[in-house]
This record gives structure tokens, sequence and C-alpha cells, in this order.
């Protein structure tokens, strides 16, 4: 990787971290920032960026906020207990980034990241507790400042792999086309996920999308299996599980699948359910996207359940909205039920692994609708 470091106030270059980051195999720009002038120390990280264009950007308390405050397009942050309330104008943070932060913290205090995530409108995972004290060069916060940085690098590039995934249209040519050595090269996330699923061509990428996004997009799936949950329950459709998988996507299977002599209003039933997952994404993250074909990767296991569907004989009217199926969550509430049964979800999942699942009464309960 490589990555712009941005100092704190009266802090060295060459510090314990910047070393840190550098000893771990990548190449860091490291400039030194004008400690009274806040303006010339945004000036001068601003002009390094542009001649540099890193991968990650990385600022340590003033210079988190100095990160915060420069135009840096798509570049994920990692800011390490950032001083942005002290420093500049700055009240947001981007996507694709994190925040580390100890809650012993003395001098910038830990409601401040707190404050900074909610103002964005981003979720609590962004903020990574970590360490004993504002300094945050002890091991443990060194080597979670890494975890971090690979961490937001690799959501960056794990979307732009989706994107050229759609541009080819299908798995298989994107898998002779892409230039995967790039990814791999750029990532020790990526690498990763490669070395286990040491398969070829089209398989091969699509157990490492599947592997990164799994792991990655964590609350973003909980929040999709969310979504499928609470429209079966509203619309009556039985399930027999309800999981997250782990390194992988999840599953709401309904016990009966859409057969072949189900009655048009039944195969509505369905395709609302099936599109709820997109549906839950949207309510929650808030996405411009509208249709189905836009909300749904060309991968995903809805979109050949709504292909199925779409084939039916029996279903004339097809084309379902985002918005009838956004109208099966029931207004207003919706975003709070989705998100407090994708947050049973992950609880049972980070509990019990693979085999974490909540039940289709559990999920009636956090609705408040009975169950049939
Ligand atoms: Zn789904």
């Amino acid at each position: 990787m490589k990555i712009l470091f941005l100092h704190g106030w009266h802090s060295i270059v060459g510090g314990v971290k910047p070393t840190f980051l550098k000893n771990a195999g990548n190449e860091i720009i490291n400039p030194a920032l004008d400690d009274d002038d806040f303006d010339l120390a945004v000036h001068t990280a601003q002009a390094e960026y542009d001649q540099h264009q890193p991968d990650v950007i990385v600022g340590s308390s003033r210079g988190g906020a100095v990160a915060l405050n420069l135009d840096s397009g798509d570049t994920p942050l990692v800011l390490l207990c950032p001083a942005w309330r002290n420093w500049g104008t700055a009240k947001f943070l981007k996507t694709n980034s994190a925040i580390l932060h100890s809650r012993k913290d003395d001098v910038i205090p830990f409601t401040d990241s707190e404050e900074l995530l909610a103002n964005s409108g981003l979720p609590s995972e962004m903020l990574i507790e970590v360490g004993d004290d504002h300094r945050l060069a002890d091991p443990e916060p060194l080597k979670a400042m890494l975890d971090a940085c690979e961490r937001v690098l690799s959501g960056v590039l794990i979307r732009e792999m989706w994107t050229e995934v759609k541009q080819h249209g299908d798995l298989s040519s994107a898998a002779t086309n892409m230039d995967l050595d790039r990814y791999f090269k750029a990532c020790g996330t990526i690498r990763k996920a490669y070395s286990q699923n040491k398969k070829s061509g089209e398989t091969g990428l699509r157990r490492i999308l599947d592997t990164l996004l799994g792991c990655h997009d964590d609350w973003r799936i909980c929040c999709h299996e969310a979504g499928h949950a609470v429209v079966a329950v509203k619309l009556r459709i039985p399930v027999n599980k309800i999981t997250r998988g782990e390194g992988t996507f999840g599953e709401v299977q309904p016990i009966h699948d859409a057969s072949d002599n189900c009655d048009q209003k039944s195969l509505v039933r369905y395709q609302l359910f099936y599109a709820a997952g997109a549906a839950a994404e949207r309510i929650v993250f808030g996405t411009e996207k509208r249709t189905f074909d836009e909300l749904v990767d060309p991968l995903e296991g809805d979109r050949q359940q709504h292909e199925q569907l779409e084939s039916h004989e029996r279903l004339n009217a097809f084309g379902i909205d985002i918005e009838e199926t956004i109208a099966c969550f029931g207004g207003e509430d919706g975003k709070k039920i989705i998100e407090r049964v994708a947050a049973l979800l992950k609880e049972r999942r980070d509990k019990d692994g693979r085999k974490g699942q909540i039940t289709q009464e559990e999920v009636a309960e956090i609705i408040g609708d009975k169950l049939w």
C-alpha cells in the first residue's frame, strides 16, 4: 500500500506509527506539517496527496483533522483519535474509512469520534476502540492501524472489482479479462482471499468476491438478510432459516418455493420477498439506486430467483418497483425494524459462528406482529 501519513501536533516525522507501517512493507509518504498554521499544514498535505496519489491516508490526532480537510476523492481515511473539533471545518467522514480511538484518551474525548460517525450517518463498526491512551503507539493499536488500512483499501478495491464484473457483464468474461494481479498486489486482504480460494477462472473469482464481500460488508449483509426476514413475516411466507454465514453472504430460505401451481398473487409475494434484501439496503444505507437491476449485483442469488419468477408463465405483471417492496416494510418504522432484526442476526452470528441464526418468531416479535 502507498500510505500518506499525517502526523499529530508537535509530533516528529518518522515516528513510531509511520515506521511501523513502513516496516510492514508499505510505502510511506510522511511530510512535515506546520504546527502553528493549520491551513498551511492542510496545504502541504494536499500537495503531497496530489503528487503521490496514495491508496490510503492515515491521520493521527491533529493530522486526522488535516486528513478530513483534504480534497481526497475516494481515497479512504484511517483516523487515529482525530482532533476534528479543535482544527479545521470538516465535520463529516467519508465511507470506506475507519477511526481508531481509546476510551481512555485524555486529550481527545472518545465521544468526539462517536459524534463524527453520527454526523456522517455511518455505522458504529467504523469506530474501532483500541489502546490505552492518546498516542496509540503500543503493539495492539499499531497492529489495529495496519489492519484498518488493509480493510478500508480492500473495501475500495472490492467495489472496483465489482464494477469491473458488471462492466464485463458476466463473471466468466470478467475472470478472463480482469487484471486480477493488480488487485492481489495492492492489498493483503485480497491476496489472502485468493490464496484461500486457489481456483482459477470463474469459480475462483466468484469465491474470492464472495469471501471478500462477505467479510467486508458484514453489517450491510445483516441488514439485507433482515430485509428478507421482515418481509417474509409481513407477507406470510414461512422460512426455515435466517442466517448470516461467515466469510460469505447470508440466507433466508423459504420452506416452499414459488411452485408451478402458484397463483398470480403468490408469485408477486415471492417477488417482493426476493427484492426485500435490496430494498432493506436502500432503506438503511440510503442509496439513490431505484430499480432491482441497479440494486442487486449480477451474482447474487436473489437475481437468479427473480429471473426464475420473471420467466414464470403465470406471472404476466412483472416488474416489481423497489418502492412497492419498501412499502411492505410498513413506513416510518421500517428502518428501525430492519436494524433491530439485523442486530439480532449479527449478535447470533458473532456468538455461534456459522450456526448463528434467528427464528421467524423472533422477527415477528421485533416487528410487533403475531406469526400466523
Ligand atoms: Zn438476498
